[in-house]
């Protein structure tokens, strides 16, 4: 399969979505498809359920009139990746981490992605020059510990090509850590071929970070393909948007965990949602996103809680947001339990 190339079978326009049902014929999404890429893996339209007309896989790929609207408050760049990009592909913003993308193109189109103004599938792969002028800028920098492929989705890229690339970074001395941030176990399990599971066996350490989103999109055969990359050697953690009309609920966000969990991944961040432009029927309040958080810290075990966090705008970076269970006063701490208790303590750690 050429790079960047999701199966044959990947809806890829307004006219294929309609052809198949996935949505009703409406001349407002002419506008939406001349913007946005679109693309619905034969994978997500088996999961979506065309019975519910609030199914929460379907919301987050199947465009909607409303993205042709860009809020006052959207920005096509919301936090501030354009700014820290010292050369083509390198995102650089804090010193020890690096990010790399070498293509633009996603198995899927992500109605709330923050990168819908660049992602798309006939975009931004990287030639090998450009390859070259990246890794320079790594090789110049040794305080670089730690380079994450990004994107679009590298795991779109075949196995020579992203093998050639972890190759030459874990050969960059400071190089100790490499990461890729992908969707492909859950929007396009068959990509994960054994020579793709085989590229990831590094000399390096390597973890992976999955985006997912909803309870559903951890099937079977997202499973087996989470189980052939954790089987090359490579630990998973993931990642999740909180988005209206998919997972914000305590319901919803409790099953996501528990199903991450069960699948052997650890869940790192719940990312408050960027201000992309056109995304604002995927909002929740910042004060409703803590209050999910709160009441998730009595139910599920520690290590299935992420960290909520913004990213703020103009590339600032990412800050943790929930409502922290510890306040200080004058008298030193006040830490609240999980069922609303309140418990005094010194700053020492000695009850007072
Ligand atoms: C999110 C992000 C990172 C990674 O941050 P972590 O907290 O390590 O996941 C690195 N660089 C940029 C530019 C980022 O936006
Ligand atoms: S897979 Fe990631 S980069 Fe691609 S559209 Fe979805 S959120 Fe954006």
């Amino acid at each position: 399969m050429p790079d960047g190339i999701a199966p044959a079978k990947t809806l890829r326009s307004v006219a294929a979505l309609e052809a198949t049902g996935l949505v009703p014929p409406d001349d407002a999404l002419a506008a939406v498809e001349a913007r946005y890429a679109i693309a619905v893996t034969p994978h997500v339209a088996g999961l979506i359920d065309r019975t519910d007309p609030h199914d929460p896989i379907a919301a987050q790929y199947i465009p909607h009139p409303s993205e042709a609207v860009t809020g006052d408050d959207e920005h096509p760049d919301p936090i501030g990746d354009d700014a820290k990009s010292p050369v083509r592909g390198i995102v650089h913003r804090y010193p020890d981490r690096a990010l790399l993308k070498p293509l633009l193109a996603c198995p899927v189109y992500c109605r709330f992605c923050f990168r819908r103004e660049s992602v798309g599938p006939d975009g931004g792969v990287l030639g090998e020059a450009e390859l070259e002028a990246a890794y320079d800028y790594i090789r110049a920098r040794p305080a670089i510990r730690e380079v994450i492929l990004t994107g679009g989705d590298p795991l779109m890229l075949s196995a020579r090509r992203l093998g050639a690339i972890l190759r030459a970074l874990e050969a960059i001395p400071h190089v100790e850590l490499l990461r890729i941030h992908t969707r492909v176990p859950v929007a396009e399990p068959s990509l994960v071929k054994p020579a793709l599971a085989a590229a990831l066996q590094t000399e390096k350490p390597l973890w992976l970070i999955l985006h997912a989103n909803h309870a559903r999109e951890l099937n079977a055969q997202a499973l087996a393909a989470i189980a052939a990359i954790r089987r090359a050697g490579v630990p998973i953690l993931s990642q999740s948007v909180l988005l209206a009309g998919v997972n914000d609920s305590e319901a919803a966000l409790e099953a996501l965990l528990r199903a991450l969990v069960a699948a052997r991944v650890k869940p790192t961040y719940l990312h408050h949602l960027d201000p992309a432009p056109g995304t604002a029927r995927f909002r929740v309040p910042l004060s409703r996103g803590r209050a999910l958080i709160k009441a998730l810290r009595g139910r599920l075990p520690g290590h299935a809680l992420p960290t909520y966090v913004v990213d703020l705008p103009g590339g600032a970076g990412k800050v943790p947001v929930a409502e922290s269970p510890a306040a200080a006063d004058a008298k030193g701490w006040v830490l609240t339990d999980p069922w609303g208790g309140r418990h005094r303590l010194a700053d020492g750690g000695e009850s007072v």
